[in-house]
């Protein structure tokens, strides 16, 4: 077994990668989430110890006590993100130590042991490294990356863990909504809430997701594709999708967006499409917004497009909102030329076909 290092992580091949096929074909049609790579990677934490064992090794099954603190009390976190392939063969991350940073409050905010910035980023190179192949060539296709850390304690105390196992998994993507390039339709959601004041609707944590599937399945029940949360607080303020961020453009040309009050995720595709839309001289307002608002200005054509962004999906036009009290059509219920603008703008740093004077790129080979 060919043993080699990378950083602090330990390379051990897996002797039973897939064949050329068997990865070929797997790459061609992956839908999200369900193809894996060959590797993984893993790092362990003790309080006297500290982070160790950082490793690349060959993915595998996890072996828990049942009573792993996690299983019960939630105490998890994750991240996305994704390398992407450059037209001369090479491949690139986009902003990793942005998602280091944000793993780095959300373990904070879950009372977990903090995984250095340069630990967190060295993982993911090490990983994309070891599975290069893997990273696919097809238009708009990526190699998506999931790190993940949870408590280990095997007890039923609910305290925080004092035991960490941090992995990364990685699965190539075509993209993430069946509809392709279409716009989706959204459900107000006003009999469940996402995040309130004080709460985790800032932290990217499993819990957050394990709370919004309820709300996601009355959404499919209505016939829409995805939830919009409103706040807490009022049941008035549109807050973000479950899993993206939301923009809305006005007739003027200008681009709305919910600030961070702490109930919303801090995404690092809505801060590079601020900037990027400022870039084009956009005027971006990080201001609340009122769903009897959208709804109104929809009507009256105030409001022209919306579009969800995040990393799996990248920018998503939204077409139609629905809800006890809503239903109306943004624009002709299609795609959005300003989405569309700023989905190419951001698209085309991160597969090197544009410049990157944000110098957001982090080459791999
Ligand atoms: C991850 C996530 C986003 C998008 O964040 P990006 O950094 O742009 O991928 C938005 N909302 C929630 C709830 C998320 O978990």
């Amino acid at each position: 077994m060919k043993q080699d290092t990378e950083g602090a992580f330990l390379l051990e091949r897996n002797p039973d990668c897939a064949s050329h096929d068997e990865r070929a074909g797997l790459i061609a049609a992956p839908g999200f989430g369900r193809v894996f790579t060959d590797h993984m990677a893993t790092m362990r934490y003790t309080p006297d110890r500290g982070w160790h064992d950082a490793k690349i090794g060959p993915r595998t099954g996890l072996d828990m006590h049942p009573a792993t603190k996690t299983l019960h009390y939630a105490i998890e976190i994750f991240e996305g993100l994704k390398a992407y392939r450059l037209p001369d063969g090479g491949a690139t991350l986009f902003r990793p130590d942005a998602n280091a940073r944000r793993f780095q409050s959300s373990a904070e905010r879950l009372a977990m042991a903090p995984l250095p910035e340069q630990l967190f980023v060295e993982s993911v190179r090490a990983l994309v490294r070891a599975d290069r192949d893997w990273i696919p060539s097809a238009e708009g296709a990526s190699l998506y990356i999931r790190p993940f850390m949870f408590g280990v304690d095997a007890d039923l105390v609910p305290d925080p863990a004092s035991e960490y196992l941090y992995c990364v998994l990685a699965n190539p993507v075509a993209s993430y909504f069946k509809s392709g390039d279409k716009a989706v339709t959204l459900w107000v959601s006003d009999t469940y809430t996402r995040a309130a004041p004080g709460g985790t609707g800032a932290v990217k944590c499993g819990g957050n997701y394990a709370a919004a599937l309820v709300a996601q399945a009355e959404g499919k029940r209505q016939g829409c594709d995805q939830v919009v949360f409103l706040d807490a607080v009022e049941r008035r303020w549109v807050e973000e999708l479950g899993g993206m961020n939301v923009f809305f453009v006005f007739e003027d040309g200008s681009l709305q967006t919910p600030p961070l009050t702490g109930t919303i995720l801090p995404g690092i595709t809505r801060d590079s499409l601020i900037t990027l839309a400022r870039g084009m001289g956009l005027t971006v307002r990080e201001e609340r917004y009122g769903i009897d608002e959208w709804q109104a200005d929809a009507r009256s054509g105030r409001l022209v497009e919306a579009f969800a962004c995040g990393t799996a999906a990248v920018v998503t036009s939204i077409g139609e909102v629905k809800g006890r009290e809503q239903a109306f059509t943004i624009g002709d219920g299609g795609p959005g030329p300003v989405a569309a603008r700023l989905k190419s703008a951001l698209t085309d740093i991160q597969f090197g076909r544009a410049p990157d004077p944000h110098g957001w790129l982090d080459r791999l080979f």
